[in-house]
């Protein structure tokens, strides 16, 4: 067996998710506050050349996965020309990329010829105005043009990632559920997880079991054995026995299955979070910046042996108030 790094309690972290910008084009209601947000200065987030010297070095030290994300990854230039090299540089490296799907249709040809393991567009609902309103600025047509558009070019992996909040889409499940499988891909429907105490709202909570019951069909979504851990949290996967449809629920919040998280979290600024609720991290970017190999291999060592056995969420009647800087847009989801 190659190098892997492994954390206390034995698990192997060989999932890296690199957020490229905390920079986004849509402000969603559940991730980042409509104004007043504090963008991080040019100069202190990794360039592509940082990026790709860590994607190298964690890739010796035996992380076979890296997903990028943000923000909006699109939003920063050039990120199609780096994901092409990042491709050409570490051809074995399995790679995967995060994105509001807004932008995707002006390159599809190029984004569906990555060879991406899977590109997870999130779509919570399919009505325009609601669209806006949880966005804020989003317009819901250019993201089902994007879908369709890299599935046209190439058909790679794509999944929605739907954040199911109450009294906004929890009756949605079954349209979603049908956009989905109208376009064989695969759907996964996301608990509302407490992150930033400015935008969490625990009567908007909607919990695992009440999505499954959701589903269209109800006893037809018979659970599937384990499921891929590639979510941004514990996952669930059901099929329908009838179409065969499968779809995902991750359950960060009320299941709490960290035993098997296998993942660590850079920020643009290159801040290693040994886990999804840790409101602080280790800093990379020095490390980085002088192409020191073994300095960054130390650090990402230190953050996982700082792994916690399992996440402390913050949640009101599972915690206590969510940290206000934890916006999902710097940690990447
Ligand atoms: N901008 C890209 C996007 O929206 O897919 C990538 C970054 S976004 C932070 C990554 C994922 O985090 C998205 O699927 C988004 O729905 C999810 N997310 C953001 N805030 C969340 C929250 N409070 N609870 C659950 N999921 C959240
Ligand atoms: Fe932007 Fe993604 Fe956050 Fe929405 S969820 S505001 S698209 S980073």
């Amino acid at each position: 067996m190659g190098r892997v790094i492994r954390d206390p309690y034995g698990r192997v972290l060989d999932y890296v998710r690199i957020s490229v910008t905390d920079r986004c084009n849509f402000r969603c209601v559940y991730c980042m506050p409509e104004d007043g947000i504090d963008w991080m200065p040019h100069e202190k987030i990794l360039s592509y050349e940082d990026i790709l010297f860590l994607c190298r070095v964690l890739a010796e030290m035996g992380v076979k996965r890296i997903r990028f994300t943000g923000g909006e990854p699109f939003v920063r230039k050039g990120f199609v020309s780096f994901m092409e090299e990042v491709r050409r540089t570490l051809p074995t490296l399995r790679l995967t990329v995060t994105t509001n799907g807004s932008m995707l249709a002006e390159q599809a040809d190029r984004i569906a010829s990555l060879g991406l393991d899977s590109l997870n567009v999130s779509l919570d609902t399919l009505n325009e105005d609601k669209f806006r309103k949880t966005t804020r600025t989003g317009e819901l047509g250019a993201v089902i043009r994007g879908i369709d558009a890299v599935l046209l070019a190439k058909n790679p992996p794509v999944k929605i990632n739907a954040v199911i909040m109450r009294g906004f889409n929890e009756d949605e499940i079954p349209s979603l559920v049908n956009f989905a499988s109208e376009r064989g891909i695969l759907l996964r429907l996301i608990e509302f997880m407490p992150l930033d105490g400015n935008v969490w709202a625990g009567t908007r909570f909607v919990g695992a079991e009440e999505m499954l019951a959701a589903l269209p069909g109800g006893p037809l979504w018979q659970a599937l054995p384990g499921g891929p851990a590639d979510s941004c949290g514990p996952s669930r996967y059901y099929r329908n026995e009838k179409t065969g449809q499968r779809v995902g629920i991750i359950s960060a919040v009320s299941n709490h299955f960290c035993g098997q998280c296998n993942r660590l979290r850079i920020s643009s600024t290159g801040e290693v979070l040994p886990c999804l609720f840790s409101s602080s991290g280790y800093s990379l970017g020095e490390v980085v910046k002088d192409r020191d190999r073994q300095g960054v291999e130390r650090i990402v060592l230190k953050a996982a042996a700082s792994k916690p056995e399992s996440g402390d969420t913050g949640l009101p009647g599972a915690g206590g108030p969510a940290e206000e800087e934890r916006h999902m847009s710097r940690i990447g989801g």
